[in-house]
């Protein structure tokens, strides 16, 4: 009883003592002594099993001091009780490891088991030896020897609470130990990660939650021009001027989330700089941590800021390149329009007969002006294209009704020049889809081409057929075109030299505008040509889905010639002197009756006085423009129901929208011959 309460005193004291932490080898020292009291034993030890399978081996964590010669108590003092190794279990403790149960042998000296002792050793008269188990597995053995009166297997049984105890001994232990080995491994991991930080090109630093800066690398030095450990410990801020919540709601929770930033950061000169700043979180013992990768970009803004500067002033070269376009526009325009009107005006006889060199020299004049406009609108156009100013609206268009138009437009010369014309278009025709003013552009420039190059006699002809997309053919029987010359025709200004076409007034854009016009609607313009035979030119346009054929087509026919005029009231609007004479007495000489105005405040004045039926409104004027004007009459009571239609030399993209928002009813692009200004009042007037 009282060797039983001894027992469990010692087992308790050993638990408690391991615990608290204590060192092992003493909690086991203690727990030995107890034994070889309780069990009035000379010699033991306890030993745990290491290795595994053949080559496990015992291995002592506390033990009597057996020292009997020089070599043993040299190895005694060496390993102290604990840390000697026994590797043949062929042995009475070891037979407790290969049978994995007590080995009890009061007469050790003839047990067959005795591996047979070390020279020297002293006299074993009995021996029992107990395995400590863990589940089926053998991880230590407690052996005793030299009890007087020997052992019996009884005293295996009564050792069995503290067997239990020592098993759990030396299974924390191993644990401990195994602790102790993946903390070194860990300590060996965290050496090797602050190599490659401080090896690392960009700059690292690394602080906690509290911005407080833990870690600092030679290209952080480098960068900020802190020595590390002027840095150390102090605020992130004095780096990167950002709120450290600011940085972490950016870095988010985790170890694996990431965020970029370029920000701006602080050099110890207290210089400014831009950098790109990646930074992570994670989570190191509890506490978060941060790691901020700073790269110096300062160059790299300093490039995009070249190219931004350059791409800014490439913009306000184009801008000015288009305001110079729309001043040409208008600049070359306007007076050519007063000549071609008034020549037009005075062959027409309203103001009296001419004689007949003043009329041939009229005509000239009439027809140069008309060849001077035709070459500024191509110019105009092309260099719109240029500047991807022109924009084709496409829409579903009846593409036999634009050809015959466009025959019509050149009829007059071919029947002058002796030529017929033909037209030949596949049945059932699908729509197409296309700017209609801009093929109809380039029907008219490939059909008056066919028209100057074909001598007397010949044919000019159009032939349309569908496929997946309509091809449009231009041909003729005229002159040709040498092989080496087919692709410089469709340069600006290229004309083939010959001796018919010397004498054809030309301007050598109508090829490159065509080409163009066409590709800018998704199409190619192609040439076969042979000398001396003829020409073919070609196009295509896409088909307008068959979900769209409902759609109308749009009109490609000019309607509503010659409704009969009623005597009524136009207000000319318009600050150039020729243009107003020009229209004025053309209305007039129609039957109309014309009041003037000559800026946007006239116009609003004599629009309440004169209530005319219709206001043709110049835009660019001088004090109020047309635009203004236009507004304040649309809002007026006495003055808003009148049609207004805009006359503007400006052509530029978004012209048409800008009238229309401000209110007018019409917009006719300038120049506009007389008759087509008749003609949009006519349609304008209350009937
Ligand atoms: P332009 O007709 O105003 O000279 P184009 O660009 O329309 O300018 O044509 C360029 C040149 O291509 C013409 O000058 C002419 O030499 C040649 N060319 C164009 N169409 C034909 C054609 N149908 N037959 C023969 N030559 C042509």
């Amino acid at each position: 009883m009282t060797e039983s309460n001894r027992l469990l005193d010692a087992v308790t004291a050993a638990q408690n003592r391991f615990l608290i932490g204590g060192d092992v080898g003493a909690v086991c020292d203690d727990l030995l002594e107890v034994l070889l009291s309780l069990t009035d034993s000379e010699f033991g030890f306890i030993a745990e099993v290491r290795g595994s399978g053949e080559s496990r081996f015992l291995r002592s964590m506390a033990m009597t001091n057996i020292a009997w010669n020089v070599a043993t108590t040299e190895m005694y003092d060496r390993f102290g009780p604990r840390g000697m190794e026994f590797h043949n279990l062929e042995t009475l403790f070891g037979r407790v490891v290969l049978d994995a149960g007590p080995v009890v042998s009061n007469d050790p000296f003839n047990d067959p088991r005795r591996g047979g002792q070390p020279y020297g050793h002293p006299p074993i008269d009995s021996f029992l030896g107990v395995p400590v188990f863990k589940g089926s597995q053998v991880i230590a053995v407690v052996a005793l020897a030299n009890r007087p009166g020997g052992y019996s297997a009884d005293d295996a049984s009564f050792l069995e609470p503290l067997l239990t105890t020592v098993g759990s001994i030396v299974e924390a232990m191993h644990e401990r130990q195994a602790r102790t080995e993946s903390e070194a491994r860990e300590q060996v991991r965290e050496q090797r990660f602050q190599s490659v930080v401080e090896a690392a090109l960009d700059a690292v630093v690394v602080f906690d939650e509290a911005g407080v800066i833990e870690a600092f690398n030679p290209a952080a030095e480098q960068l900020f021009g802190y020595r590390s450990d002027e840095i150390l410990g102090s605020d992130v801020r004095r780096l990167i001027p950002m709120d450290v919540d600011e940085l972490g709601s950016w870095a988010m929770e985790g170890g694996s989330s990431e965020g970029h930033l370029e920000t701006t950061v602080i050099h110890s000169s207290q210089d400014l700089f831009p950098a790109e700043v990646s930074l992570g979180s994670f989570q190191l013992d509890g506490q978060k941590t941060f790691t901020a990768v700073i790269r110096d970009i300062t160059e790299r803004k300093v490039a995009e800021d070249a190219l931004r500067r350059a791409k800014e002033s490439a913009e306000r070269a184009s801008r000015s390149k288009d305001e110079f376009l729309a001043g040409m526009s208008h600049e070359l325009r306007t007076p050519l329009n007063g000549v071609i009107g008034l020549s037009s005006i005075l062959l027409r006889g309203t103001h009296g007969p001419l004689h007949p060199k003043q009329a041939e020299y009229l005509t000239q004049i009439e027809k140069s002006g008309k060849h001077l406009l035709s070459l500024i609108n191509d110019v105009l156009d092309l260099a719109k294209i240029e500047a991807d100013q022109l924009e084709p609206a496409p829409a579903p268009v009846q593409i036999e009704a634009l050809v015959e138009q466009a025959l019509g437009m050149v009829r007059e010369m071919a029947i002058a020049k002796g030529i017929s014309l033909e037209s030949e278009f596949e049945a059932g025709l699908p729509l197409v889809h296309a700017d209609e003013r801009r093929t109809r552009q380039v029907l008219v420039n490939l059909l008056g081409n066919g028209v100057k190059f074909t001598p007397a006699g010949g044919t000019v002809g159009v032939e349309v057929v569908a496929g997946r997309r309509v091809t449009v053919t231009v041909w003729d029987t005229g002159i040709g075109i040498p092989a080496d010359r087919l692709e410089d025709i469709f340069l600006p200004f290229q004309q083939v030299e010959s001796s018919l076409d010397r004498h054809q007034e030309g301007t050598g854009l109508g090829l490159a505008l065509s080409r163009r016009l066409i590709e800018a609607q998704g199409g190619t313009l192609t040439v076969q040509s042979t000398q001396g035979e003829g020409s073919r030119f070609r196009f295509e346009l896409p088909i307008v889905a068959t979900d769209d054929a409902s759609v109308a087509p749009e009109s490609v026919v000019d309607g509503g010639e010659g409704r009969p005029l009623s005597p009524s009231r136009v207000l000319v609007v318009e600050d150039n002197d020729v243009n107003r004479m020009l229209i004025t007495d053309y209305l007039e000489a129609h039957g109309l009756e014309v009041v003037v105005a000559v800026d946007g405040n006239e116009a609003v004045a004599r629009a309440l006085d004169s209530a005319p039926d219709v206001i043709l409104m110049d835009i660019q004027m001088p004090r109020r423009d047309g635009l203004s004007a236009t507004r304040e009459l649309k809002s007026l009571p006495s003055t808003s129901h009148i049609p207004i239609i805009a006359l503007t030399a400006l052509a530029m993209k978004g012209d048409a929208e800008r009238c229309l928002a401000a209110g007018c009813d019409d917009y006719l692009s300038k120049p506009c011959d007389p008759a087509t200004v008749l003609r949009a009042v006519e349609q304008r007037l209350p009937r």
